[in-house]
């Protein structure tokens, strides 16, 4: 019984959690900020109520499915099985620095494949149509999935911390980074500069032109973080860089 109970007030804060992010992500750049980033702004028409109304329900069953597998963890973490470790002195200190990488790196190219996969015919249907119904983008649309498909993306999150150590703030910071990026690419609003196209590194950050194209076109830019596999197997948009520029 605790339990359930544990998963009620955890899916209460991760659904309040995506309320107040994409609200805010929204309200900051597509309200308040309008006019500084006038010329960022892809098409969008603030009356789509239906279709936020669908993304914040689908949202609502996603923000179960991710509490589910947060107690899930929790339970894993108490019982021992999990690597993460809260004291920083435990492992090197360029554990610190090399862990948030690999764990970048790890879910970028589970992501990749797993998206490439979840667009076969068959599949896609069946898994990641509800995501891509959104075609003009929302910062709603940010976790606006379908059940199966949230359980797909979130169970990379057990398997990492079971194999690989991991310190807690950091994994948490990366939970965090999770919705950040989430809503970056689907706010419907470019907010990285252009110069950020020319930088190394900076170049290769996933944001919403690059995200925009794939609800737009679909058959490309399947990257989550990092254009690096979308580069690698030539999946990227052909008219990216173009608009990056
Ligand atoms: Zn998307
Ligand atoms: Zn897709």
């Amino acid at each position: 019984m605790t339990w359930i109970l544990w998963t009620l007030l955890l899916f209460v804060i991760v659904f309040v959690r995506y309320l107040l992010f994409s609200g805010g992500y929204h309200y900051l750049f597509r309200i308040k900020l309008r006019d500084r980033f006038r010329h960022r702004i892809f098409h969008y028409e603030p009356e789509r109520g239906a279709q936020v109304r669908r993304e914040i329900y689908r949202s609502l069953l996603v923000s179960l499915i991710f509490a589910v597998f947060g107690i899930g963890m929790l339970w894993l973490w108490q019982a021992g099985y999990t690597k993460i470790y809260l004291d920083p002195s435990e492992r090197s200190y360029w554990w610190m620095l090399i862990s948030p990488l690999a764990f970048i790196f790890a879910q970028e190219t589970y992501y990749y494949w797993t998206h490439r996969w979840m667009h076969r015919p068959g599949i896609y249907d069946l898994v990641h149509r509800w995501h891509h119904e959104s075609i003009e983008t929302t910062a709603w649309t940010a976790f606006s999935f379908h059940p199966t498909e949230a359980v797909i993306q979130a169970i990379f999150l057990p398997v990492f911390v079971l194999l690989v150590p991991i310190q807690t703030y950091i994994f948490l910071s990366l939970l965090g980074l999770m919705t950040l990026s989430a809503t970056i690419n689907h706010a419907g609003i470019e907010v990285f500069p252009i110069s950020w196209a020319r930088i190394p590194v900076l170049r290769n950050l996933i944001g919403a032109t690059h995200h925009d194209l794939h609800h737009k076109q679909a058959r490309t830019n399947y990257g989550l973080y990092l254009t690096f596999w979308d580069e690698w197997m030539g999946t990227e948009n052909k008219s990216y860089r173009k608009k990056r520029s």
